[in-house]
């Protein structure tokens, strides 16, 4: 039998939550553009949280500013907050774009943050000069928090900078790249894959070097402000002249989408080059739009993963079962690579509601020839309960689920966001042939940790 078997929740509340807010995945966002700056329009805690949370995950500080809504913004409104806060902005750090994030409070209010920006315009023009004014892009970015999650923030975000920025003009002969909320590794992988096959991208956005930069104090103009890298402004507005768009997740391509409905970029939507069959597709999506052939190197890579494959499934991974949860995207790609591995994916939860995530986990089962529970909008306490009944031999996913992990005694493999207990993981790739060969080394170590005796390599029985 091979199909999803859909477990619904059975309460209204979240408990022990697999997502977090909007405006999350916005600051992630507007981080991967050089000299910018997420200014979020809400109360301190909103920012303070996100700034925590991407620190704790990428060992990196992340600048983020505040226009620090309190009592009296949720009854007069924000406009003194915001109008005040992009100006000081401006000046302080002279920043080329600044992305104005709302928030649940702004966005309940409904504050006009258009007609804010105006205004803060207005004023800034007075201030430091019409020209000066004109060359920082103020982006206003809707991340009602109250619905959906921080991919739906981030996706948000990505087209809001698409819609603001992009302008048609010359064809730039480059691919669009939007990459999901992926580690510095997963773009610098997909950025050697492009070098390898000889094609210029445009990454929509770029966090590689913000979120994982040298410590070098004075080696770049951008400091001490701006970490080095992050996609340029100018190379956003070049978007719109692009051979292609990849949306590397279809579950947030909604700037791609935009492109083409606006510039006529063909679009290809997912899915996460994980695995080798959603690795062979990212490469057809890029053969198809640029007409670049493979090359010997990216099948000697393509040869590696399958030869680690070859050495090690058989002996060590399979059958064995696995629950995977975190964002759909994610989520969705791991399942297909650990049946592509001869494991079992027996469950695949994520927190996310997107309606494509139930035919994609289907086809995931067909192919795999197991059914497979599916929880969707689900939380981690609906995974726990679920463990209780139906053990697993691995967990995959973040490091929020570590305490289930260690109360069932099922080792943890962590992946995905946010990863706290342990370090480097955002270093490495898990896209592409070389991610494939990553995850199978972190995978196969873990079984072989908790599944073979130490003394004689044996088989614990
Ligand atoms: S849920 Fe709302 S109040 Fe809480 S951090 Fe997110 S935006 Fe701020």
């Amino acid at each position: 039998m091979s199909c999803v078997n859909l477990i619904e929740k059975e309460r209204n509340a979240i408990i022990n939550p697999l997502k977090t807010c909007q405006p999350l995945g916005a600051m992630y966002a507007v981080t991967g553009i050089r000299r910018a700056v997420p200014l979020v329009h809400g109360s301190q805690g909103c920012s303070t949280f996100v700034r925590y949370s991407l620190s704790r995950h990428f060992r990196e500080p992340s600048e983020i500013a505040v226009t620090s809504l309190h009592e009296d913004a949720a009854v007069f409104g924000g406009r003194r907050n915001l109008i005040e806060g992009l100006q000081n902005v401006a000046i302080r750090l002279n920043p080329s774009l600044i992305g104005v994030i709302t928030t649940c409070s702004s966005e309940i209010i409904g504050d006009d943050i258009i007609g804010f920006i105006k205004t803060a315009k207005k004023e800034l023009a007075e201030k430091i000069g019409e020209e000066k004014t004109e060359k920082i892009k103020i982006v206003p970015i809707n991340t009602p928090s109250f619905v959906e999650t921080h991919l739906k923030g981030y996706d948000n975000a990505v087209k809001a900078l698409i819609d603001h920025i992009a302008e048609p003009s010359e064809p730039n002969e480059k691919i669009n790249i939007i990459p999901g909320m992926v580690n510095p590794g997963d773009i610098r992988e997909i950025k050697h894959i492009l070098g390898l096959m000889d094609i210029e991208g445009i990454v929509l956005t770029d966090i590689s070097d913000p979120f994982d930069s040298p410590l070098r104090p004075s080696a770049t103009e951008l400091k001490p402000y701006y970490p080095k890298g992050g996609t340029t402004v100018e190379e956003i507005v070049d978007s719109a002249n692009s051979t292609g768009t990849i949306s590397l997740t279809k579950y947030a391509g909604s700037g791609a989408v935009s492109l083409e409905k606006k510039y006529n970029v063909p679009v290809e939507l997912g899915p996460i080059p994980i695995g080798v069959q959603n690795t062979d597709q990212f490469l057809r999506n890029l053969k198809k739009l640029t007409g670049q052939d493979v090359t010997d190197d990216i099948l000697d890579e393509r040869g590696l993963l399958i030869d680690s494959m070859a050495d090690l499934s058989s002996r060590y991974l399979h059958d064995r079962t696995v629950a995977i949860y975190g964002d759909p995207e994610i989520t969705a790609g791991m399942a297909r690579f650990v049946g592509e591995l001869g494991m079992v994916p027996q469950l695949v939860l994520t927190g996310a509601s997107n309606k494509e995530f139930v035919p994609d986990i289907g086809k995931v089962a067909k192919e795999t020839g197991v059914e497979i529970d599916t929880m969707v909008g689900g939380d981690l306490r609906q995974m726990e309960v679920y463990l209780k009944d139906n053990p697993v031999d691995l967990l995959i996913g973040s490091s929020d689920g570590r305490l289930i992990a260690k109360e069932a005694e099922i080792p943890l493999v962590r992946i995905g966001f946010p990863v706290y207990d342990r370090v480097g993981y955002h270093r490495h790739p898990i896209v592409g042939y070389n991610g494939g060969i990553h995850l199978i080394d972190l995978i196969t170590n873990t079984v072989l940790e908790n599944y073979y005796e130490h003394q004689h390599w044996k088989l614990q029985q």
